[in-house]
Order: C-alpha cells, then sequence, then structure tokens
C-alpha cells in the first residue's frame, strides 16, 4: 500500500515548495462529501477542492454527462470546431446572471484566466487601462491577476514588477468603515488615477482568500453609482461565490447590485476545469475575433459537467440547502464562542454555506489570533476532517462544504471540528 510519507518524500524531491498543500494527506477516493486518502482513511471533506464540488464529489449525473461526452469527443478546440454544449451553457448562463439587458458568455479554464480575461473586456469596451482592486483580495495567480490580489505575501513579493495601472482601495474590514472605503477610492481618483482612465473597478460579493468578508450592499451600492457615473465597468469575481454557495446562484444576488461582467470558474465546472466570463451582451462584444480564447477554453468535457451541475442546483435545491447549512454551522459556532474549554473563536461569518469564523487573541476579545486558523484546520485533519484556513492574517477557519452533504455528515464533521478547538 502507498503510503502518505512516501508520497510526501517523493513529492518532496519532484515537485518545487512553490505550490502548497493544505493537508499532507494524499487522495485515493472521493465520493460525495467524504474522501480517502492512500493509506484507506476516511475523511469528511469540507474543502470540497476549494469551493469547486458543491454538488458533491462523483455526482452521478456529473460522472454521466461527462462520460456521454467522452463517448463523442473529449477535445476539438472550440476555436477550430466548436460544439453545441458551449452555446447551451453560455445560454444557460446568459438567462441566470444578474446582468442589466442581454448577455453573453465566453469559457475558460482556470479563475485567473477568468479575472484576467474580465480585465481585457473591459479595456476593450472603455478604451482605457485602469483597473482597480481592494485589499485582502484574490483574483488568482497569474501576473495580473497576482497584481489584482489585494495581499503581497506570498502572492506579489517575489515575482518583480507587477503588471501597471492597477490599485488597490481598502476593503471595508478590520476597523475600515463603508465610508472610508468609498472616501479612499475617491481620493484614489483625485490622487493616482483619474476615473476616466479606469477600466474596471474588480470585488468579490465575498472576499474568500480574504477571510469570509461580505462585501457590504452599500459598497457595491457606491462603487455601481460610480462605474455607472465615470463609465467603468464594474466585475463581479464570483470564482468562489458563484453557484448556490452563498445561497444564490451569484454571491452579488445578495446586494441587488447588478456588475458588467461576472468571472466565473470552480464550482461551475463540478470537478472538471472550467471558467467564464458572462457579461453584457455590447460589452463582451467589443474585443475583436481572436483577441480571446485558449486551446482548452471550454472544453466539451467541461461545459458537459457544467449544464449537469446547474441541473444538479436546480432539482436538488441546492441555493436553499446552502442557507440551511449556513444556518446549522452558524448556530454550532455560536456555542462555541462561549466555551472556555475552546480555544477563543468570534462568531460566524459570511452567506449561506460560504461560512467562517476567526480564532481569537482570547476569550472575549476582539483581536485576531493571526495564525490561528491553520494550527486548528491541522488538528481537524488529525481527526478526520478536511477544512481550510484563510483570512489576510490566517485566521479564519473556513468552512466549503458540499451543498449535497446530509446532515449527519455535517453535524458528524462539526463535532470533529469541535474536538480540534479543544485547548
Ligand atoms: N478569484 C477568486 C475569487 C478565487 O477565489 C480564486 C481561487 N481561489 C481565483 C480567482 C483564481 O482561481 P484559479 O485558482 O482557478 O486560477
Amino acid at each position: 500500500m502507498k503510503s502518505n510519507k512516501d508520497l510526501a518524500a517523493r513529492r518532496a524531491a519532484a515537485v518545487p515548495v512553490g505550490v502548497g498543500s493544505a493537508t499532507a494527506i494524499y487522495a485515493d477516493k472521493a465520493e460525495g462529501a467524504e474522501l480517502w486518502d492512500v493509506e484507506g482513511r476516511r475523511y469528511i471533506d469540507f474543502a470540497a477542492g476549494i469551493a469547486v464540488v458543491n454538488v458533491g464529489h462523483r455526482h452521478p449525473r456529473i460522472i454521466e454527462a461527462v462520460q456521454s461526452q467522452l463517448g463523442r469527443f473529449s477535445h476539438t478546440g472550440f476555436q477550430v470546431a466548436p460544439y453545441e454544449n458551449y452555446i447551451a451553457l453560455a445560454e444557460r448562463l446568459n438567462e441566470a446572471a444578474p446582468l442589466d439587458g442581454q448577455a453573453k458568455s465566453i469559457f475558460f479554464t482556470t479563475g485567473a484566466e477568468a479575472t484576467e480575461n474580465a480585465v481585457k473586456i473591459a479595456r476593450a469596451a472603455t478604451g482605457r487601462s485602469g483597473v482597480i482592486a481592494f485589499t485582502g483580495g484574490f483574483h488568482g495567480r497569474t501576473l495580473l491577476a497576482s497584481a489584482m490580489t489585494g495581499k503581497t505575501n506570498p502572492y506579489k513579493t517575489q515575482f518583480g514588477t507587477m503588471p501597471g495601472d492597477v490599485f488597490h482601495a481598502p476593503f471595508p474590514a478590520r476597523g475600515i468603515s463603508v465610508a472610508d472605503s468609498l472616501r479612499a477610492l475617491d481620493l484614489m481618483f483625485a490622487a493616482d488615477v483619474d476615473p476616466s482612465r479606469v477600466a474596471a473597478i474588480i470585488i468579490e460579493p465575498i472576499q474568500g482568500e480574504g477571510g469570509f468578508r461580505v462585501t457590504p450592499k452599500e459598497l457595491l451600492e457606491g462603487l455601481r453609482e460610480r462605474c455607472t457615473r465615470h463609465g467603468i465597468m464594474l466585475i463581479a469575481d464570483e470564482v468562489q461565490t458563484g453557484f448556490a454557495r452563498t445561497g444564490k446562484l451569484f454571491g452579488i444576488e445578495h446586494s441587488g447590485v447588478k456588475p458588467d461582467l461576472i468571472s466565473v470558474a470552480k464550482a461551475l465546472g463540478g470537478g472538471f476545469p472550467l471558467s467564464g466570463v458572462v457579461g453584457r451582451a455590447e460589452v463582451m462584444d467589443s474585443v475583436r475575433p481572436g483577441g480571446l480564447g485558449g486551446t482548452y477554453g471550454g472544453s466539451p468535457l467541461a461545459c458537459a459537467a457544467g449544464l449537469a451541475v446547474l441541473d444538479v442546483i436546480e432539482s436538488e435545491k441546492l441555493c436553499e440547502r446552502a442557507e440551511r447549512i449556513g444556518q446549522i454551522v452558524s448556530e454550532r459556532v455560536a456555542g462555541w464562542t462561549s466555551r472556555s474549554d475552546l480555544v477563543p473563536v468570534g462568531k460566524a461569518h459570511g452567506l449561506g454555506a460560504m461560512i467562517g469564523f476567526d480564532l481569537l487573541k482570547g476569550h472575549g476579545s476582539e483581536e485576531v489570533e493571526a495564525g490561528g486558523a491553520g494550527r486548528v484546520c491541522a488538528k481537524a485533519t488529525e481527526a478526520g476532517l478536511i477544512v481550510l484556513s484563510c483570512g489576510v492574517l490566517g485566521e479564519t477557519v473556513r468552512l466549503l462544504p458540499p451543498l449535497t452533504i446530509s446532515d449527519d455528515l455535517l453535524n458528524e464533521g462539526l463535532d470533529l471540528l469541535e474536538k480540534a478547538l479543544k485547548a
């Protein structure tokens, strides 16, 4: 039998340290909300491959859709011999996306490609280059995406000059109010970049890697107003928030604000590499033929999976389920906040089943414990639960269970997490 230790040793010799892993286990198989490592040990999965398998591992309808496509062809290249399921998926997203007027969609492979292409489209549509993002935001690891990401270490520190014309406004968290945030943006327009030079403002409806901080509706409204006033494209980065995770198909629907462009990835493909940009049709059509695309963009296997994911979200009412999961988790976390036998934690924050809590410096303290979440997650994995940390300071434990998880498995996972919180 293969062991985690042997694979770790082979990995150390063969794979650079630049790609990290949250756990020291090596996956053998996964089903629903459970995963088994190469040593046969079972884990409950509260990571879902970082918000990817919202429909659970190996959902039968996804497997069936991909197998059926695999029987016909696996790759022709949409840029060579296009195919129907790409168009069908675009039609479904155009119909569902919270945008003003007619929409169009284009597909890529990774989340970083989605955010970068959203910016390219915004630049073509406006004839401008400036991009404004937020501190603590995460938009991917390719160069422009790294530049937009609002955290230097480890995303920018070692990588030299970042692509230009990218600016950061302070995200309203950690003592910064929405008014502070909007005032800083207006000062930025006065001091750094005239709004007439700004192509796009990109923001996550809930900061994911940045700590599961819900973007206040008032900030999104303030951004929408400024974008409309100055002809700037508002990009909602829904890579992590999309596809029922927050209790709506798109996280920004909670605010009622309509963006111009939406970057999507992760859960859309249900485990198959798929990303895209959905946007207002006239904005999407501003790029000349050939300016967008990619060899694997909108792979027919991934599009087949994407269509099945949308069907499952509807037929299994996963938006409602996400809300219920969020309630169960926040009630449980609320009980932990007053327990002196546990390490100090704050109350849950997030929306739907995109929910986390902070480790605190002391019981009753408001100050977060930097790096505290990683220690809890490591103990949880030892206990049999895969769960991830996030937050600019590594202070947040984030729960991203598959939305198809049963109440029993969810509660079993929460029991393991409680065990990991024992002081
Ligand atoms: N945007 C957001 C909001 C994300 O959470 C992520 C991934 N965590 C990305 C972009 C980048 O996606 P990918 O890793 O697929 O490039």
